[in-house]
């Protein structure tokens, strides 16, 4: 016999998660969260998109958070062009351990039961789950969702893993830093401003890029690139040639420094059409479901939107269903919810990729163009800058830089 039960068990509690437990909860629902980590410096640049402060409101809402709010965006082309762009409205930019933090506190705020213990094992019981974790605690609950990462140990199970074509390799380097701003100059020219700047570089043939987050005390770095087009050892070069031009030469002394590595799932264009993110008793969110924009490698907007999908549907549903298939239809329901809330956006990317990063534009390497273009028009600036913060569609991003471009000539 399980210990314990909940209507609903969600493993995992970064954003994805733990936003959702949060609305199930504040919604009446009877949720446990599972996660042995609790709020961790996930391997992840910490950037939080416009689009998600705006839509999630709450992420700004409380000062105990400590983030950084970047206005500032220099992009280096891979001819080593250089554009700076001031953004209207700010992103934010948060350790992941605060930013965890600050949505699994509002989970256990609202009601959702949090427990630290890894999700092991799973079984189908009749119409629900018997669950058991690595303290061999055994609960029985009517739906499970997966939303654990993209390493989902629930997404093997039920789906399979993410095939390699699926995936980014991503590695970074967070370095202690005084926050008063330093003056110094790269060697390479990556000027530290004394501004809270985000820098993204674009090596040349390559599909991904470097970038430096500035996050409260710390420095992010890190480079992401397709998984199998470049070795580690490769990549590291890569990040540590960066690194050591944002200090001028050199790498910080090695106790500032720690270094991390993890995947991203970044869909291939035909992984869309039959992607599976719900089935009989289960559903999918954020990084376990694929929700990631395969350019930018941007999730945590789509983590935090995939939970509000589904917790509007769980909603939406409850209006109409007897309580025991209320998760179920949910499930249904959501699958339409994604699709047309980013599905297509995001597909979209997975078709623009290759364009993206090896294409050509006005006769130039497309980011050359976009670069070049926008120190010349303030018209463009503004489209790559709504691009960089998660603002423009992909589906209109090359005929809106089209229309752009025709006015510079
Ligand atoms: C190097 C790197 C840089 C990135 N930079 C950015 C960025 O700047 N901006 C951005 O938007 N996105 C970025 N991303 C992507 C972003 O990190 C993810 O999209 C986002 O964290 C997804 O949230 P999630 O809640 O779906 O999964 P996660 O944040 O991965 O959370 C999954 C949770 O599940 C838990 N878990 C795993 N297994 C189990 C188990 N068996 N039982 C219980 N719990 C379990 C884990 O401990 C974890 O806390 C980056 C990713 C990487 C790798």
């Amino acid at each position: 016999m399980p210990d314990r039960s909940a209507e609903i068990a969600i493993v995992g509690a970064g954003p994805a998660g733990a936003h959702l437990a949060s609305r199930l909860a504040a919604d009446g629902r009877d949720v446990v969260l599972f996660d042995p980590k609790g709020a961790w410096e996930k391997p992840c640049g910490g950037g939080v998109p416009t689009r998600a402060i705006r839509e999630f409101s709450f992420i700004l809402e409380s000062s105990s958070y400590p983030r950084k709010l970047v206005r500032q965006i220099t992009m280096i082309s891979p001819l080593d062009r250089r554009v700076t762009l001031r953004l209207d409205r700010p992103f934010a930019v948060y350790s992941r351990k605060v930013l965890n933090g600050l949505v699994l506190d509002r989970a256990i705020e609202a009601g959702a039961e949090f427990v630290r213990e890894s999700v092991v094992d799973f079984a189908r019981e009749g119409d629900g789950w018997i669950i058991t974790t690595d303290q061999g605690n055994r609960w029985r609950v009517a739906f499970l969702i997966g939303a654990d990462g993209a390493a989902s140990p629930t997404r093997r199970r039920l789906v399979g893993i993410f095939p390699k074509r699926d995936l980014a390799l991503a590695f970074g380097y967070n370095v202690l830093s005084e926050d008063a701003p330093s003056k110094t100059n790269g060697g390479n020219g990556i000027a530290q401003t004394g501004v809270d700047e985000v820098i993204v570089r674009f090596p040349r043939d390559f599909t991904g890029y470097l970038w430096a987050f500035p996050r409260p005390g710390v420095m992010n770095f890190g480079v992401a690139s397709k998984l199998g087009e470049r070795t580690s050892d490769e990549l590291r070069r890569l990040l540590t040639d960066f690194v050591c031009d944002y200090y001028g030469g050199a790498m910080p002394d090695e106790e500032r420094v720690s270094f991390f590595g993890a995947k991203i799932p970044t869909l291939d264009l035909v992984s869309w059409k039959d992607l599976k993110t719900v089935g009989e008793g289960w559903a999918l969110i954020g990084d376990a479901a694929g929700f990631a924009d395969p350019i930018t490698g941007e999730g945590i907007y789509y983590a935090f939107k995939s939970g509000d999908l589904y917790a509007d549907a769980v909603r939406d549903v409850s209006r109409m269903a007897g309580s025991s298939e209320v998760f179920q239809i949910a499930a249904g329901a959501y699958e339409k919810m994604w699709r047309e809330a980013f599905g297509r956006d995001l597909e979209h990317a997975s078709y623009r990729l290759p364009h993206f990063y090896h294409g050509r534009f006005i006769g130039r390497i497309f980011t050359d163009a976009m670069i070049l273009l926008a120190r010349y028009h303030k018209g463009v600036r503004t489209i790559l800058g709504k691009a960089l913060v998660g603002e423009q569609s992909y589906v209109t991003l090359k005929r809106d830089l089209l229309r752009r471009a025709w006015q510079v000539f």
